[in-house]
């Protein structure tokens, strides 16, 4: 997000989803920087993102490509078949599996088992998963979105417990195959290398992040632009994000929560989206009690 912000006080067209617009950098947001006149524009994909710079030749256009393994083949086919030079993205993508491998060395989380994420599954296939209950005796269910599919997948995993039988079962069979998207994984295997990458609050994770391979550094846009940010604040002071999203404390264990860090006004990126998970329970918590 400091490199986005860095960027569009330097002029450039920064283009990015919608829900990053909020997201606390280390001293504002993107939607801060456009209140103050900066060129930041909403883009529902990286296409957007390609004809803005198409019809701004003389304008310098960057995407924030901020995902997971869904959101990284759009980028990755758009590289691929070819780009105006003055297109370039930030690469943050982050990778699941190995978000959920940290999760197996930590500790003393009580978890469970994994409602495992179908869209991801919809790209890399079901195998990255399998290892969760094969070395770790994990139950694991790759899940659809709708609410029967999350019921379901519950009711799966409460029976493997009763069992006591863990395995990989995949309920999300409608649109997840075994293998996969093998053509949006071909593409991610041409653009990207895989690599460790740091997360918020967290730390570095090994092999959990997206860059991109030396054939396409020239739309790098940290090393096009030489990005350097110094003095970056990763989680700001008081904020749990990094232990609510691990599952280590529920939202309101935050002393900030829908106090200083509410909707319309959040502190921390956990606060931000719909997806995020206190934003989430700042809505439906009440009904948890
Ligand atoms: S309530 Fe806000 S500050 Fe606290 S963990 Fe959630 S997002 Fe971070």
């Amino acid at each position: 997000m400091d490199e986005a912000i860095e960027l569009a006080r330097r002029g450039v067209i920064v283009t990015v989803f919608g829900d990053l617009m909020m997201v606390p950098a280390t001293e504002s947001s993107l939607y801060g920087l456009k209140t103050e006149g900066a060129d930041v524009r909403i883009v529902y994909g990286p296409h957007d993102a390609v004809e803005i710079a198409e019809k701004n030749p003389d304008k310098d256009v960057v995407f924030c490509a901020v995902g997971f393994e869904t959101t990284a083949p759009g980028i990755a086919s758009e590289l691929f078949r070819g780009v105006p030079e003055n297109f370039s993205i930030i690469s943050a993508h982050r990778l699941i599996p190995p978000a959920m491998e940290l999760l197996m060395g930590v500790g003393d989380l009580q978890i469970d088992g994994f409602i495992s994420p179908g869209h991801v599954a919809t790209i890399i296939g079901v195998n990255p998963f399998r290892r969760f209950a094969d070395a770790y005796r994990m139950p694991t269910v790759i899940s659809g979105f709708e609410p029967n599919d999350v019921l379901l997948s519950i009711a799966m995993l409460l029976k493997q417990l009763k069992d006591n039988d863990p395995k990989c079962e995949n309920e999300y069979i409608r649109l997840v195959k075994e293998e996969g998207n093998l053509k949006a994984r071909k593409v991610l295997d041409e653009v990207f290398d895989v690599a460790s990458a740091h997360w918020r609050g967290i730390g570095r994770v090994p092999e959990s992040g997206y860059v991109l391979k030396k054939e396409f550094e020239e739309y790098d846009a940290e090393k096009k632009y030489e990005l350097t940010i110094k003095n970056s604040v990763d989680i700001h002071p008081g904020c749990n994000c990094h232990l609510v999203i691990i599952g280590k404390i529920y939202p309101p264990e935050c002393k900030l929560f829908g106090t200083v860090c509410r909707p319309e006004k959040p502190y921390g990126p956990c606060m931000v989206s719909s997806e995020g998970t206190c934003r989430i329970y700042h809505k439906y918590g009440a009904h948890f009690k």
